[in-house]
């Protein structure tokens, strides 16, 4: 018998909670059967959404939209100020459904629950001034002017994967709700639980009932009528279902921000002090067991110390604990599901196939659990095999040796996704240097990927194949509202007088427009 035979649920997961949970999903269709990762069993019946029902869900957001529109901006953040202290309370309790539904490592799911408070801390900071009407020069000085007054979208549609269910369904929310717009979102079908308490949270925090619907179904289903009745998307997922979102969304003339996969390679420089290197390098790749978008999926050594670094690597990765339990015990937890994991098995089966090398790992787990993958180190991974260029989500890295820097950069840039790129040296200004050259929405110098995750003032997004716009930092809140740009003219005074000959006041404009230039205007 296997460990994850062995597990027991944990005790805050209680059948009253799982029912209190999916009743709020607003759904008359079929029910899907949520089950728990570790042992496969059925947790609940999770409602499935109709167009009806969705429509349904935009319909009262939109009223309850209306109301909160009205509240002070300093009343909504007050509200976020109780939800902080709600969310960071009940840490222990999100962590547990976290857990049950993804089959993360306690590690990942506590750390997960941290996510949104961040979020929060950030926009309750900085939502009065950026939502402030703020006072423009208009074309002529004193007698005209410009207010650049910021109104929310409306509803906001969000569509969020399984990986972080936690953060993506509830921080993506908050910068939206601050800005005045209600919320519709749905969460994967295998993990509606955490973002369902996360938002009974908010509201016990005094967030309008109605303001945040959760729909729940297949993604081709619901999308449709979640899109089509949405006045902004925002999309974390895979790189093609970002691009059907996309182009619905630009053919309502909507807009949104499409967060997607990537193919995230790691540049070792030759100074690297290899301890610190192999611990963040060794979560970079395998923790939530490989599905975090920003994970490493290739590394780039050095040929002086390709040997060494190789050893190193390859000794933790062969060493991390691998388990099923709802404690900090394992350091690495399970896939998703039975199928993530067939796809992850595919990639290196596919890879070894084609020439590739097994250093550590390489098979699924089934005595431990359903869905468990060992942590796997390739070597000899080439671009005609499937994981040596698309995204394998899983915890599966390829080392690759470069003999100059030139070189790394090529081979890290050599790839259609840009999201997550990590940088290691002893000399910090080395390692931007080389961070500069690497076509990447985000990078991290001396880490993995957390320090520019948790960044929350800056814009993180990806580019090429990885996304269309950021979260965090100020655009991720602006980017739900609309500039309405309000002039007053106080006196009519462009264009000729009347009488005046009409290329003398031309003359007179162009002189001016000179000399507004010298005013710096
Ligand atoms: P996915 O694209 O299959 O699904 C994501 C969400 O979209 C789910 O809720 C799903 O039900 C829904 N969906 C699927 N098809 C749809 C459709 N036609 N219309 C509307 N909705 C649809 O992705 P996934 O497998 O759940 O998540 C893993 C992917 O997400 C990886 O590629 C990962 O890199 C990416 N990801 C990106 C970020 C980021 O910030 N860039 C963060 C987390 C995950």
């Amino acid at each position: 018998m296997g460990i994850g035979a062995d597990v027991r649920r944990p005790d805050s997961v209680t059948d009253e909670l799982l029912q209190r949970l999916v009743s709020r999903v607003r759904g008359s269709g079929s029910t899907w059967e949520l089950t728990e990762v570790y042992t496969g069993e059925t947790l609940v019946e999770l409602p499935q959404s109709t167009p009806a029902d969705i429509e349904a869900a935009f319909a009262e957001a939109r009223a309850a939209q209306e109301l909160w529109a009205r509240w002070p901006v300093a009343k909504r953040v007050e509200v976020f100020k109780r939800a902080h202290t709600l969310l960071v309370d009940n840490a222990l309790k999100v962590a547990d459904l976290i857990q049950v539904e993804s089959g993360k490592n306690r590690r990942m799911a506590i750390e997960e629950t941290c996510d949104p408070p961040m979020v929060m801390s950030y926009y309750i900071r900085r939502a009065e001034k950026l939502l402030k009407p703020k006072k423009h020069a208009g074309p002529v000085p004193v007698v005209s002017g410009a207010t650049e007054v910021r109104v929310p979208k409306g509803v906001v549609g969000i569509i969020a994967p399984w990986n972080f269910p936690f953060a993506t369904g509830l921080s993506d929310a908050i910068p939206a709700l601050i800005a005045g717009n209600a919320v519709v979102v749905k969460p994967d079908n295998k993990t509606a639980l955490s973002p369902l308490f996360g938002i009974s949270l908010l509201e016990e925090a005094g967030l309008p009932k109605g303001l945040f619907q959760v729909v729940c179904g297949e993604g081709p289903d619901v999308g449709p009528t979640l899109i089509d009745n949405a006045d902004y998307v925002m999309f974390t997922g895979s790189t093609a279902t970002g691009r059907v979102i996309g182009e619905r969304a630009g053919r309502n003339l909507i807009g949104a921000c499409l967060e997607l996969g990537g193919k995230n390679p790691m540049i070792v420089l030759d100074d690297v002090p290899v301890e610190e290197w192999v611990e963040s390098a060794s979560f970079g790749v395998f923790g939530n067991t490989g599905q975090i978008c920003m994970h490493i999926e290739r590394i780039y050594l050095p040929e002086s110390r390709y040997d060494e670094l190789k050893a190193a690597f390859v000794e933790r990765a062969a060493n991390l604990k691998i388990g099923a339990a709802y404690d900090f015990g394992p350091e690495i937890g399970s896939l998703v599901s039975p199928d993530h994991c067939e796809r992850v098995a595919a990639h290196v089966e596919d890879a070894v196939a084609k020439g590739a090398t097994v250093l550590t790992g390489g098979r699924a787990r089934p005595d431990i659990g359903p869905a468990f993958f060992e942590p796997t180190v390739l070597e000899g991974v080439t671009t005609d095999m499937v994981c040596g260029v698309t995204e394998t989500f899983g915890p599966v890295v390829a080392l690759h040796r470069y003999r100059t820097v030139d070189e790394a950069i090529k081979l890290a840039n050599d790839t259609d996704y840009g999201l997550n790129a990590s940088v290691w040296s002893g000399d910090i200004a080395r390692a931007e240097a080389v961070a500069a050259r690497i076509e990447s929405g985000n990078v991290n110098i001396n880490d993995a990927l957390a320090t520019a995750y948790a960044s929350k003032g800056s814009p993180s997004g990806g580019v090429k194949q990885s996304g269309v716009g950021a979260r965090h930092g100020d655009q991720g809140l602006l980017k739900y509202t609309d500039a309405k740009n309000v002039a007053v003219l106080k006196k009519q005074v462009m264009g000729a007088r009347p009488g005046q000959d009409y290329g003398a006041y031309v003359d007179q404009m162009l002189k001016s427009l000179k000399l507004m230039r010298k005013l710096g205007r």
